[in-house]
């Protein structure tokens, strides 16, 4: 077996796509500076709608398995290696958005057990002994439903993983030492949207969506990490984003969902940190996710 990398992150997102919106910069910094980076996405995004013509036929299992495709192809973009399915590839399905009768559908990760759903991600905490978890808050940024029960599974699976009366794999138990949702600032959001006002008579959307569209949005207070990216990671971002091309089309600094609304595209990923200490830079906001980790005091 390889040695561990000293620095480790695991992110943990519903859809293929959400990981690069969200975390592109993020991602893409810390594979290039050598930490491990992983990814466990909860579901294949099946229900997702296709922008483009000519892949509309792809519907259900068919959708999965492309943007399966997807995912690989951008997190080539971002230069990390691992990435996983929770539970395996189609072991949970997508459940749609709230309300709707997909919700029910016994095998979507909505109707999923949590603790049979986190027990997968537990082995992985303990494979992968990350310090640092980056999911989003109790609302899944949004409201939907498998964005809620990502973040659901993967605070529940923090917990077991530190609970050594909880077995699971071969693994030890590990505790994370920092949790950290993703978030966006209501002052940068609505710099971006007046710049993105500005441009879009030149760009290919219509419309644009509105400040209050943006998934995790919350008073500057709240901000406890700034991740500013470089050029190259931001390009990377982009690029990453691309190959989501099911999902995503992108005219950077802007893109836009399958609903064709314009959306700033943030070079700069903004968390708060929710469990754990901040490692806090002369500026008062952390620069660096690992700030204040000094290695394997996970270990229990
Ligand atoms: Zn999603």
């Amino acid at each position: 077996m390889t040695e561990m990398a000293p620095r480790r992150l695991l992110l943990v997102h519903a859809h293929p796509d959400d990981e690069s919106i969200n975390n592109g910069v993020t991602m893409a910094r810390y594979a290039a500076e050598g930490a491990q980076v992983t990814l466990v996405t909860c579901t294949l995004g099946e229900r997702g709608e296709v922008i483009p013509a000519e892949l509309g036929h792809l519907g259900g299992a068919a959708l999965g398995a492309h943007r399966r495709e997807e995912l690989a192809a951008a997190m080539g973009e971002l230069g990390v290696s691992d990435f996983r399915l929770l539970g395996g590839a189609g072991r949970y399905r997508d459940s749609g958005m709230m309300g709707l009768a997909d919700n029910d559908d016994p095998d979507c990760l909505w109707q999923a057990d949590l603790d049979q759903a986190a027990a997968h991600l537990v082995a992985v905490i303990r494979e992968v002994r990350p310090q640092v978890l980056v999911t989003y808050d109790d609302n899944g940024g949004y409201g939907h439903p498998d964005h809620i029960k990502a973040h659901r599974i993967a605070m529940r699976a923090a917990d077991l993983a530190a609970d050594p009366a909880v077995r699971s794999g071969l693994g030890e138990a590990w505790r994370i030492a920092k949790v950290y949702w993703n978030r966006v600032p209501r002052p940068a959001a609505e710099a971006a949207f007046a710049r993105l006002n500005d441009a879009l008579p030149g760009l290919p959307f219509a419309k644009s969506a509105a400040v209050d569209d943006v998934p995790g949005m919350v008073g500057d207070d709240r901000i406890t990490a700034v991740i500013d990216g470089t050029p190259a990671h931001a390009a990377a971002k982009a690029a990453a984003m691309r190959a989501h091309a099911t999902q995503i089309v992108v005219a950077e600094p802007y893109f836009a969902l399958s609903n064709e609304l314009a959306q700033p595209l943030f070079t700069t990923e903004y968390y708060e940190l929710v469990r754990g200490t901040a490692g806090r830079g002369a500026e008062g906001v952390e620069t660096d996710l690992f700030a204040g980790v000094t290695g394997d005091e996970g270990a229990l």
